[in-house]
């Protein structure tokens, strides 16, 4: 059995096929947690937790919508409705299946692409729109007592600073790191923080030439405390070799698995059984087992 933590199956990418999709999962005995982005698609999540045994719910407003226009077209309708913290926690409330807000976070990556931004806003009011939403957030996983399910790029000082706040007050936080691709050092400091770390299909692509030895995502799923790894696909983005550039889904989770239990070392089995526990741990729910 494996569980992928990050997945986006409730989107449209899956219209065609669902019941296919579901087939493979329980022949692989994959089970899935499916993530909202906005208010629409964290409703969207929610229902769909709610009709499939195998699927359990996460809502959130990714950063990335807080300051862009940008719409994906598994996103249609995500710009029509904003943030509103109290509409979510009421979401987030609405069902049992909803294990986690997120995901959430902080994301600067596209903040020099022309075009990505609102129009108005300067880099420094985006970060603050940013953070300000995303603090919000981290107090309404805090009051629910759910897992933090969080997402970061080209953020890292400022999501370290804002957690390691947040730690001091808030010891008990389950919080990962979703789609963990930065260096080794940094990964430290999260795990240092008591966060677990979310590792995908990006595991499996080759590093780029200047990343170091040590710093290669296979060298750090290799060495960091097994009790904290989690793993994902982000389907249906990001499909992991040897099925890269195609629509991902849940059940390709076992090609990421067996990448890290490779690289560890150790059998799919193992593998299999301390992610499924620990999943079980950070998202304090028995997925069905
Ligand atoms: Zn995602």
């Amino acid at each position: 059995m494996l569980i992928d933590t990050h997945s986006h199956l409730h989107f449209r990418k899956y219209d065609e096929d669902r019941n296919e999709v579901h087939a493979r999962m329980a022949e692989f005995g994959v089970k899935t947690i499916t993530i909202g982005t906005a208010m629409n698609t964290s409703r969207g999540a929610v229902e769909y937790a709610d009709s499939h045994a195998d699927t359990w719910a996460s809502v959130g407003y990714h950063p990335e919508h807080v300051t862009s226009d940008f719409e994906d077209d598994d996103e249609i309708g995500v710009l029509d409705e904003q943030f509103d913290a109290e509409k979510l926690e009421r979401i987030a409330a609405s069902s049992p299946r909803v294990i986690a807000i997120g995901e959430v976070g902080l994301d600067y990556h596209y903040f020099n692409e022309s075009g990505k931004m609102k129009s108005g806003l300067t880099i420094e009011g985006a970060k603050l729109n940013q953070k300000n939403i995303f603090l919000q957030q981290v107090s309404l996983a805090r009051k629910l007592n759910k897992t933090l399910i969080v997402h970061v790029r080209d953020a890292a000082a400022d999501m370290l600073s804002i957690l390691t706040d947040h730690r001091n007050s808030n010891p008990e936080t389950r919080i990962v790191i979703h789609g963990f691709s930065e260096k080794w050092e940094t990964a430290q400091k999260y795990l240092d923080l008591g966060c677990y770390i979310g590792i995908g299909g990006i595991v499996t692509f080759k590093p780029r030439k200047e990343t170091l030895p040590e710093d290669t995502l296979t060298s750090i799923a290799q060495k960091m405390p097994l009790d904290r790894l989690l793993l994902e696909t982000d389907a249906p983005w990001l499909a992991p070799v040897p099925v890269r550039g195609t629509r991902n889904e849940p059940t390709y989770v076992r090609h990421v698995a067996e990448f890290v239990a490779r690289a560890r070392g150790i059998s799919l089995q193992e593998i299999s059984d301390v992610t499924t526990k620990n999943a079980q741990k950070c998202f304090n729910c028995d997925f069905g087992f």
